[in-house]
């Protein structure tokens, strides 16, 4: 393909251009001082508090390379699947920091984190509890269990991503919490450890978040009243990104989050507060990366047809989710285009009336904010090939 001059200044800084050149596209990008960067900015913050300790949530990107990096940063790990737990393990997250959530955990996923001995089973019935006792006594082994409650919040974000309300598949309803609890209390093979919430993904007000700490408050307190105590609260992920500002906020407001919990989140003496923190981690670090393939002049739109497609990032198509869009190979004027990929679906689009530096076959474009849910969830749809992912030390 046509290999036009680069303009100067373009991209630098943030791209290497010269070297995507080389690579077949699409492919994902993950910048790794960015990476480690807001890997620090989680531990400076979380170090201010006594007790805070923070899980990566997996299935936002599970890409080996990726992983090694925020093992490295001592940070735990929440699986939600027995391929999770496997993975983490492989990349050397230790078993006594991953946390195993999911709505239907089946019997080998159970063992095998029975065998591992892992931090925590967060449990969302009592049929689950029942099956974890039974396994874990096969196994002469005790599972630490928490209850994911389902505080009935709803987060202020989209419809497809909130999981805290009570019209959503999740957790235990609140009202069934001490139930729970006492039928734990009677099974000899698993020990009743903590409480776990989710509420959401891609939350960014603050208030949300608040919501759940003042529920939790009360939570503790009803359950004090029964002289129960737990030895630490899971209270999910979901800290939002600046989908519209990567450049501007690459690095989201961990500062506010934190202080939020701190703030408003009553710990009794000796409790531990875990995070699992998913999008907030990766999702600023990656880039798709495509290449121009046509430009198609509709009748009264341009169609920039890319080579990536939903199989490589379905966020657009599935949750209308927005990406910046980037020509990171021109300077030259911005039009408007309908950015889409090759797929035959009509919902194979990516950006309707964007504006880009005019663009040429060709040109790399960026899609950007795509660290997390975009190469994990890629698929060989139209029997494609799995986009590749390359961080700064490959290329
Ligand atoms: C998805 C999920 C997370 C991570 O969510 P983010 O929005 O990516 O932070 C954390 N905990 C549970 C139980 C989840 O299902």
């Amino acid at each position: 393909m046509n290999q036009r001059p680069l303009p100067k200044g373009k991209g630098k800084g943030i791209f290497p251009i010269e070297k995507f050149r080389k690579i077949e596209t699409p492919f994902y990008y993950y910048d790794t001082q960015l990476l480690r960067d807001t890997l620090r900015a989680i531990n400076t913050e979380v170090g201010k508090h006594e007790g805070f300790c923070v899980h990566y949530a997996i299935k936002a990107n599970a890409n080996p390379k990726v992983l090694n990096i925020i093992c490295q940063a001592g940070l735990g790990a929440d699986c939600v699947s027995g391929g999770e737990i496997r993975a983490c393990i492989s990349a050397g997250f230790p078993a006594r920091k991953i946390v195993y959530a999911g709505v239907g955990k089946s019997d080998w996923e159970i063992n095998l984190g029975l065998d591992n001995d892992i931090f925590c089973f967060n449990v969302e019935s009592i049929p689950e509890l029942e099956v974890i006792n039974e396994l874990a006594s096969a196994k002469g082994k005790i599972a630490r269990v928490a209850f994911r409650l389902n505080p009935n919040i709803g987060a202020h974000t989209h419809a497809n991503i909130t999981t805290g309300l009570a019209e959503n598949k999740f957790g235990i309803a609140m009202r069934d919490m001490e139930t729970v609890i006492s039928k734990a209390d009677k099974l000899t093979n698993v020990k009743f450890v903590g409480l776990h919430f989710h509420i959401g993904s891609q939350i960014l007000d603050m208030g949300d978040f608040e919501a759940l700490c003042n529920r939790v408050n009360d939570l503790q307190n009803q359950l004090e009243s029964h002289h129960i105590h737990v030895e630490h609260i899971n209270v999910g992920g979901g800290l939002g990104v600046d989908y519209e500002h990567p450049n501007r906020v690459p690095i989201p407001d961990f500062k506010s989050y934190f202080d939020t919990y701190a703030r408003k989140l009553k710990l009794r003496h000796g409790q531990t507060l875990h995070f699992e923190l998913g999008r907030a981690v990766v999702a600023q670090c990656g880039s798709l990366i495509t290449r121009t393939l046509y430009i198609k002049e509709g009748s009264y739109k341009k169609f920039a047809i890319v080579d990536a497609g939903f199989p490589d990032l379905i966020r657009p198509a599935l949750y209308q989710a927005y990406h910046k869009i980037e020509n990171i190979s021109s300077d030259e004027p911005f039009e408007a285009y309908d950015v889409v990929g090759p797929i035959c679906e009509s919902t194979d689009v990516f950006a309707k009336h964007i504006d880009i530096n005019r663009t040429h076959r060709g040109d790399l474009i960026a899609l950007r904010s795509a660290g997390a849910y975009g190469e994990i969830m890629a698929s060989g749809y139209n029997c494609r090939q799995l986009p590749k992912g390359y961080i700064t030390e490959d290329l």
